[in-house]
């Protein structure tokens, strides 16, 4: 056959033609793999060739492969779980919630190992990395994120690196014993999670490694898209709304960048669903620079003194000092093309949404899943909503206490433990 290859297309000959990478914001398309657009340094954004979602029948979010870009399916059962909330319901005057339940739950379907949604970002992330011949991976985290991609990573030819302030390393743990292509990195008593970003830069400037890219990857937020997917199939139409904890907000962006692909497909309707994030208080620059109609977050007025604020917070997973909030198609623009908005809850109102799920569905979920649920509780109370209206809240994280009842759990401990981000880690690494 004869393939002529047209300069903007020249990229395909070796790479999937599944979907193409185009910046949000001028349309440029880029390799596979890159990260930001070098115009206008927006968001890149897959394009999957299938305007239609066909389902695969694989297990967990192997289902979603059509719009997931990688060629081959994961290795696993972990996907996202919907069910039509009854208690929860009822307890909120509710008709039609449906619940995104991201965690360990066996009972209903839900196998996600390490017990947030974070998995749902590892796996494909993973995936690429393995289709691209890249073999070493750094991310830094404070605690899901770093379950996550370690359990994805577990008997895999890719080594990780990840690093973690050594007062996260206590979340750090897998329900199996971890192979060695695994490696921790913690940082000294003093470092915080900044200084953990920062020796993960480094580690990732040395030759032959790869970072994860966070919100810029593709991988990561179409994975966490699958759980507007996993809705909009299950339900048989998109939401009317979306209900997310964010510390970062990559998680809002993902489910309205899934919501436009199955708007494009047509047969889930054709009103996007409107994104309800939810940010835990004191440290909430978003919903500060949000509610000021500001698209730029301004730090000594949105988030004076972040450190302080952030001790105080009740899920300081929740905390993250430079969210994709400004960039191009990033949380900003979501809110805005989604008709979004957003809430600020206190330690003493997630405790309370907390113990009123658990108690009405029955699961145990983490903090700032939390946070998630009573973003929707004051939702409901400042009649934000319609009783009748279609709601998914995404349960970001939970299941860690049912866990335990089947799997051991194993405590990871660090490779090296590193003083100061000044360190030579080159030399370490050797
Ligand atoms: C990371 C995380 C969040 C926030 O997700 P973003 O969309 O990235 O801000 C919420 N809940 C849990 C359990 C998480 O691990
Ligand atoms: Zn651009």
């Amino acid at each position: 056959m004869n393939i002529t290859i047209t300069p903007s297309l020249q990229y395909m000959g070796t790479e999937s033609t599944k979907y193409t990478l185009n910046c949000v914001h001028c349309g440029r398309q880029y390799r596979h793999h890159e990260m930001a657009c070098t115009n206008d340094n927006g968001l890149l954004r897959s394009r999957y060739a299938s305007r239609h979602l066909h389902m695969h029948d694989l297990p967990g979010m192997g289902r979603f492969l059509d719009w997931l870009p990688v060629s081959a399916p994961m290795h696993t059962c972990s996907g996202p779980l919907t069910y039509k909330s009854t208690s929860l319901a009822r307890e909120l005057g509710l008709t039609n919630l449906y619940i995104g339940f991201n965690g360990y739950w066996p009972e209903r379907g839900a196998h996600i190992q390490t017990c947030s949604f974070k998995e749902l970002e590892a796996y494909p992330t993973m995936q690429l990395m393995h289709e691209s011949g890249n073999h070493k991976l750094v991310l830094a985290s404070a605690g899901n994120t770093a379950r996550a991609f370690a359990h994805a990573a577990v008997g895999t030819d890719i080594d990780v690196y990840i690093v973690v302030p050594e007062s996260g390393m206590s979340k750090i743990w897998l329900p199996e014993e971890p192979t060695d292509n695994i490696h921790f990195i913690s940082m000294a008593g003093t470092c915080d999670y900044a200084d953990a970003i920062q020796m993960a830069g480094k580690i990732a400037a040395l030759p032959g490694m790869t970072s994860e890219g966070g919100a810029r990857n593709v991988a990561r937020r179409d994975g966490m898209g699958t759980v507007m997917l996993d809705a909009a199939v299950t339900i048989g139409r998109m939401p009317d709304h979306y209900f997310q904890a964010i510390g970062s907000g990559t998680g809002g962006i993902a489910a309205w960048e899934a919501s436009l692909r199955l708007k494009a497909d047509s047969r889930f309707g054709k009103i996007l669903p409107r994104l309800h994030l939810v940010q835990n208080l004191p440290f909430a620059p978003m919903l500060h620079a949000w509610q000021h109609d500001r698209r730029e977050i301004i730090e000594d007025i949105d988030m004076p003194g972040a450190k302080k604020l952030i001790d105080r917070m009740y899920a300081d997973v929740l905390s993250n000092r430079h969210p994709p909030y400004s960039i191009p198609g990033g949380v900003y623009d979501a809110l805005i093309d989604t008709n979004g908005t957003m809430y600020g809850i206190s330690t003493h109102e997630a405790q309370q949404a907390k113990a009123l799920f658990e108690r009405s569905e029955g699961i145990d979920i983490v903090a700032p899943a939390a946070v998630g649920v009573a973003g929707l509780v004051k939702a409901v109370e400042e009649d934000a909503l319609n009783r009748d209206d279609l709601i998914l809240l995404n349960i970001t994280g939970g299941g860690v206490e049912r866990l335990k009842e089947d799997f051991t759990l194993h405590h990871l401990q660090p490779e090296f433990k590193l003083d100061s981000p000044d360190i030579d880690i080159e030399l370490l690494l050797r």
